[in-house]
């Protein structure tokens, strides 16, 4: 996605993570050398995931989805349509924003609005980590 907006913000480096190991050797760099590090899931709040003088760690590869016992467990780069997708086969939904190709941290972070924020609510604010697990709703 580009955006004329945000074009002069240049992070120091991108870090594309696809183990939760990639993640801690990504903050123990970053903190090794004095930088803010800074993580990006879908990337769709690039204002917020795309930082000057940071370092960017990308989990868009820690995208796994499963489903079991009425739970869905999601890495922090899973996409709302994949998780949608899944869901739609168990007749299950989670109330998420609505754009198919934005990451699940941010709505997990601070809820999102979508088809079923009405009658279902957003879904609760939680603390920043690398998997969501949450209870589904029919
Ligand atoms: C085209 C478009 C359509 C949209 N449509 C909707 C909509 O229908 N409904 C709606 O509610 N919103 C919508 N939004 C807003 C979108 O839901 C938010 O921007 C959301 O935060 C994007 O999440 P993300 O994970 O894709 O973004 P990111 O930029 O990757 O992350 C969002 C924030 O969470 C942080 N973060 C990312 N990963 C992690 C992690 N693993 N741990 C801790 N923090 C993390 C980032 O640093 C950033 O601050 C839309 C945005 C766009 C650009």
């Amino acid at each position: 996605m580009f955006n004329p907006r945000f074009e002069s913000i240049q992070p120091v480096g991108v870090a594309r993570a696809t183990t939760a190991d990639d993640v801690r050797a990504s903050i123990r760099f970053a903190r090794d050398n004095a930088l803010a590090c800074v993580p990006k899931s879908g990337g769709q709040s690039f204002g917020a995931s795309t930082v000057e003088n940071a370092l960017v760690v990308d989990v868009g590869p820690l995208n796994g989805i499963s489903y079991a016992d009425n739970v869905v467990t999601v890495g922090a780069g899973a996409g709302l349509y994949d998780i949608h997708s899944l869901l739609d086969k168990y007749g299950r939904s989670l109330p998420t924003g609505a754009g198919p190709t934005i990451g699940i941290s941010g709505p997990a972070l601070g809820g999102g609005m979508g088809i079923h924020t009405r009658g279902h609510d957003r879904p609760p604010a939680r603390s920043p980590r690398q998997s969501h697990r949450a209870p589904l709703r029919s």
